[in-house]
């Protein structure tokens, strides 16, 4: 059930990129797996799965202690600074810096680890205030703010769209964050790589990836329904 989910999801990004001439190998599918047990994770490295999401850092320590095979877990929940010490080293990307304190933090931690910490910057496009995430006009500010931290490095930037019924809804905000990032690697900042796009969850990741997302975060149509009252 959830590796013919996954190769349902896989092929719909395929599709897409087919129809509108982008080269599918551009798509990373992060498979989200909060909340559901890690006998479902293994079905899907059993198929050959290597990328998955979680959004807490103890629920993903522990998953990757648990796990058969070494796999990437990426961090795209919200990050409090006392939890950096465990993000580091074991997620493969952060997905949600959204403050030069918590930059500040990781770049301590990763110095004390000798590696160097990728991250992504968490923008709120839709300037929801139940959202994390930096409004999109202090994006440059932080990202030329995090560029002089030696340890940390940035990768793109990722957002988390509004809850809507129409995927065409997110449609704008999705291209207003691909503008940003087009914009900001304009400006050739040392130490800022501008590859990665962060966007598209189960109700919008078609809409997501016309509009240029690199990576797309699947839990609910891969895994089903999540009950967090476990
Ligand atoms: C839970 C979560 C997802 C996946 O959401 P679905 O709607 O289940 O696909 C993606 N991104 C973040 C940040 C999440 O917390």
């Amino acid at each position: 059930m959830i590796t013919e989910n996954y190769d349902r999801v896989k092929s719909d990004i395929e599709e897409t990129c087919k129809r509108i001439g982008r080269d599918p190998g551009e798509v990373t599918l992060i498979a989200v797996s909060k909340t559901k047990p890690v006998s479902d994770i293994e079905e899907l490295i059993s198929h050959g799965v290597t990328e998955f999401g979680e959004n807490k850092v103890q629920e993903m320590v522990s998953k990757i202690s648990e796990v058969s095979k070494p796999v990437h877990f990426h961090l795209i929940g919200h990050l409090q600074t006392n939890k950096v010490k465990h993000a580091v080293g074991n997620a493969v990307l952060i997905h949600s810096v959204d403050s030069l304190h918590l930059a500040q933090a990781i770049e301590k931690e990763a110095a004390k680890k000798n590696l160097v910490a990728e991250i992504l910057i968490e923008v709120n496009v839709a300037n929801e205030s139940s959202k994390f995430g930096l409004m999109k006009e202090d994006v440059i500010g932080l990202v030329q703010d995090i560029s002089l931290l030696p340890h940390v490095k940035i990768k793109g930037l990722m957002t988390i769209a509004p809850f809507v019924q129409n995927p065409e809804e997110n449609r704008v905000y999705f291209r207003t964050l691909k503008e940003l990032l087009l914009d900001i690697k304009s400006k050739n900042i040392d130490n800022v790589d501008m590859e990665i796009l962060s966007m598209g969850m189960t109700n919008d990741y078609k809409v997501a990836v016309e509009e240029g997302s690199t990576m797309v975060r699947v839990g609910t149509a891969i895994f089903g329904e999540r009950n967090y009252n476990i």
